[in-house]
């Protein structure tokens, strides 16, 4: 009987290929293994193997695989299926899914080209599949993996491949031979004799005379002092901008201890495991009303007001998990990966947690996923952002979503443009695990579907000690500014709080939600303002480096003296962000420390954690910063949030600005006052009578719920109606505007009603691309399915139009 198998390859083409294989490989490959096939004329792919069956294909001759390259599969059914779903879903191929869920260096590691060590090995040692590609070695000098097909006849390369690498025979591209060399890596952390408070300030003062040394204490203690874990040393040289040298001397002062730690690299067991902390009674009957939930909702949003606690209430859920031996998904936004949370779970679970995300190499996130496709103990706790879906678990109990309201869950760019909120409840669905939701300002979505009884629902509405919410306090600047009671951005009532909270010895936090100087330069003589050559928006003035930056393509130019257009030097900026904050306080308060955190300040391994742990250890009075503050931060000494401009988020041109402009406010003004005595918060605003507002400053989350639900409702907007964003794309206005409007008018045929554009979004180019928008707006009781299929059908028929081909097509599905 002929065999053949379907083979999903990372290209953007609707269908799978299908490959002949032999009855013997046939016994030997699984669906989930990796195969490297032929395709078109002489490229070679690394593939997955969807799929063995024996139906040849009706419209092609299937060609011969070249070879398997695993022994076992790195993918399981449930991935499979997942992808599957996501492909369906969100409307992108399954070669899309494959190259979002597969680490990189997966692929790339086929194609690596191998040589012989220098050094030669005792030809005995080697088993027959390894001196065959050895002894091929002999007459060619380097091979590439994928060559080495016939010598293995096809089997299991890379298996054979790793093992020739541990004994040293021999020696691969310099990535992929970090992968698997046997190595010692030098970590260091700081000698217990200084793990306590005391101990740590007396030693900071003796090394006030050797202050490259202090650095590197300082940034060792802000990104290990809690966890006790080892930090690499070439990491701790590069983020503290200190030699190693400087590292060996405090090794010989005994300050630091040096471990010799092998291949490891992801985790570290911490010594000691923290016991969970005890629930307070709110906590506890949140915890069993979501137990309770559990049994007929298998996900549960829970509504928990900032600080209530929510953290310490998912703590005890995967204490039950874990317990029943299963794993657990603990999702995250990408940024608050890094800090404070890391730490808290590695505290009580130590080892156990495995943490993913995008900063990690690809390496180092092969490792993570071997360990759970392994079932291991080490990553029986996975924290991480979006991408952490794609996990080869096979046994979850639990997935936790926490700040479920975030945007970042949803991927923009590339395809698949998926939502991990969303695939995370499908995943769920697949393991029958229990889905926790958690967010003290749910999605619409989820609080919605919550109401509809399709989630279970839980709230905690009391914070932990009791601690009342902030005083919020909306400041009029307009008639602040009448008033002449503006001091550049800061009104008179921010400069008092200001004043007493700093007086009072606690920390102040100033959200503003632009970064850089100012977002707009003007010549007060012509009006002209400098934009970016290649997108339709102004230039960003960025102090620091005195420069002009386009915070879409990247373009950057220095700052100009005068005017391009008319020569003029009375240029004039407009508009502020958080450099401009910075540099005013700075004046303001010239007797206090005052740090700024954003994209520009937070580059870096660590860049993001020094920040934290500063702010932590109180050695920043202000902080300055944009959403990366609200991103489920716990200090315990901000007593003191400022907005600087709520109107710039209220006016964004987005169907969802006025939910997230809510979330954010109340994410940020959550950061004050958390645990003792009750925060305040200052919003500044032209508009204090803007229902949100109103909203923000009674922390009203019902009202402002229903009155968004109101207009979702009144213009056919998520989560009434279902949408569709179709996006085209083109270097070439004209070609583009023609396109979007073919594409229009087809759907127009299909759907008579509910199709809106082509419209020219508010950036109407970028990175000198043209962009055209139609909207599809589905209702929700209407097959989903059938929609797709029609807009995919448009979408074939379009590219086969001579003109049409090289415009992108992008499909948005919930259009988030
Ligand atoms: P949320 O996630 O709801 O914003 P957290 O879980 O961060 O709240 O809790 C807020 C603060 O209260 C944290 O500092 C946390 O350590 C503390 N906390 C919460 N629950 C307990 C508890 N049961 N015992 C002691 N401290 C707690
Ligand atoms: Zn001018
Ligand atoms: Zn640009």
């Amino acid at each position: 009987m002929p065999y053949f198998i379907d083979v999903i390859i990372p290209i953007p083409l609707q269908k799978l290929f299908t490959y002949s294989i032999t009855t013997s490989e046939s016994r030997f490959l699984k669906a989930g293994m990796r195969v490297a096939v032929p395709f078109g004329k002489s490229k070679i792919y690394t593939g997955i193997v969807a799929k063995i069956h024996n139906q040849a294909p009706t419209a092609y001759q299937a060609k011969d695989i070249h070879q398997i390259l695993d022994d076992t599969p790195i993918v399981n059914q449930k991935q499979l299926q997942l992808w599957q779903w996501i492909s369906n879903y969100y409307m992108c191929t399954m070669g899309d899914v494959m190259r979002a869920a597969l680490p990189s260096a997966f692929i790339l590691e086929s194609e690596t080209v191998i040589t012989k060590n220098k050094k030669t090995v005792d030809e005995s040692d080697l088993k027959d599949d390894e001196f065959l590609v050895y002894e091929a070695l002999h007459h060619q000098s380097s091979l590439k993996i994928h060559d080495i097909s016939n010598i293995l006849d096809k089997k299991n390369v890379l298996p054979v491949i790793k093992r020739l690498i541990e004994k040293e025979a021999i020696t691969v591209e310099e990535e992929v031979y970090e992968k698997y060399k046997p190595k010692l890596v030098r970590y260091v952390k700081l000698h217990a004799n200084f793990s306590s408070e005391n101990a740590l300030q007396k030693l900071l003062e003796d090394l006030n005379r050797a202050p490259k040394q202090r650095d590197v204490v300082m940034t060792l203690f802000s990104v290990s002092a809690k966890t006790k874990k080892p930090v690499k040393v070439s990491d701790l040289s590069n983020e503290s901008d200190a030699s190693v040298s400087i590292i060996k001397a405090l090794i010989n002062k005994g300050i630091l201890e040096e471990y010799h730690i092998q291949t490891d690299r992801v985790q570290y067991s911490g010594d000691d495991n923290e016991a969970t902390k005890n629930l307070n009674n709110h906590q506890k009957s949140a915890l069993s009303e979501i137990k309770k939930s559990f049994e007929n909702h298998s996900v549960t949003l829970l509504h928990g007001v900032t600080s209530s606690g929510k953290t310490e209430v998912y703590v005890k859920l995967i204490e039950d998990a874990i317990n029943t031996g299963k794993q657990v998904l603990y999702l995250l936004p990408e940024i608050a990966l890094t800090t404070q949370l890391v730490t808290r779970l590695q505290n009580y679970f130590g080892e156990q947690v495995a943490v993913f995300h995008s900063k990690y190499s690809s390496h180092e996130r092969v490792e993570v996923w071997n360990n759970v496709l392994q079932n291991s103990a080490k990553a029986q706790i996975v924290l991480g952002a979006r991408s952490s879906v794609f996990l080869p678990f096979d046994n979850l109990g639990l997935i936790v979503v926490d700040e479920e309201h975030e945007q970042s869950f949803k991927q923009f760019d590339p395809a698949p443009r998926y939502h991990a909120r969303d695939t995370a409840v499908v995943l769920g669905n697949m393991h029958n695990a229990k889905v926790l939701l958690g967010s003290a300002t749910p999605s619409l979505e989820s609080y919605f579907n919550a109401k509809q009884n399709k989630y279970g629902f839980v709230e905690l509405m009391h914070r932990f000690n009791d601690v009342l919410m902030p005083d919020i306090e909306l400041v009029d600047i307009k008639e602040k500014l009448k008033k002449k009671r503006m001091k550049g951005h800061f009104s008179d009532r921010l400069l008092e709080e200001m004043t007493e909270t700093l007086k009072a010895g606690h920390q102040i936090i100033l959200f503003q939600n632009r970064r850089g100087f100012s977002p707009i330069i003007e010549c007060k003589t012509c009006g002209h303002s400098p934009q970016c050559p290649n997108c339709d928006v102004s230039l960003t003035y960025h102090q620091y480096r005195n420069q002009l930056r386009c915070h879409y393509c990247g373009y950057n130019s220095a700052m100009l003296q005068d005017c391009m257009a008319c020569g003029s030097q009375d240029l004039d900026n407009k508009g502020f962000g958080t450099e401009q904050i910075e540099e005013e306080v700075k004046l303001l308060f010239p007797d206090y420390k005052v740090a700024r955190m954003d994209l520009d300040t937070t580059r870096g391994k660590y860049g993001y954690e020094k920040i934290i742990t500063a702010l932590e250890q109180q050695e920043i009075d202000i902080l300055v910063g944009t959403q990366m503050l609200t991103k489920g931060l716990d200090f315990r000494n901000v007593k003191l949030v400022g907005i600087m401009n709520a109107d710039n988020m209220l006016n964004f041109p987005d169907f969802r600005a006025h939910e997230r402009s809510f979330q954010l406010m109340l994410q940020v003004s959550g950061r004050a006052g958390r645990t003792e005595e009750r925060g305040k918060v200052l919003i500044q605003t032209y508009n204090p009578y803007h229902n949100i507002l109103q909203q923000v400053s009674t922390s009203n989350y019902i009202e402002m719920f229903n009155e968004q639900m109101n207009d979702r409702y009144n213009y056919k907007y998520p989560p009434i109606y279902k949408q569709i964003k179709i996006t085209l794309k083109h270097k070439d206005y004209k070609r583009v505007d023609d396109a979007s409007i073919w594409f229009a008018k087809s759907l127009r045929q299909v759907f008579t009603v509910n199709v809106l554009g082509p419209e020219s979004p508010p950036i109407g180019r970028i990175r000198n691309q043209f962009y055209k928008n139609i909207l599809v707006k589905i209702p929700k009781q209407q097959h989903l399915g059938k929609t797709k299929e029609a807009i995919i059908k448009i979408n074939n028929s379009f590219f086969s139009i001579k003109g049409f081909r090289s415009v992108k097509v992008i499909l948005n599905v919930d259009n988030y």
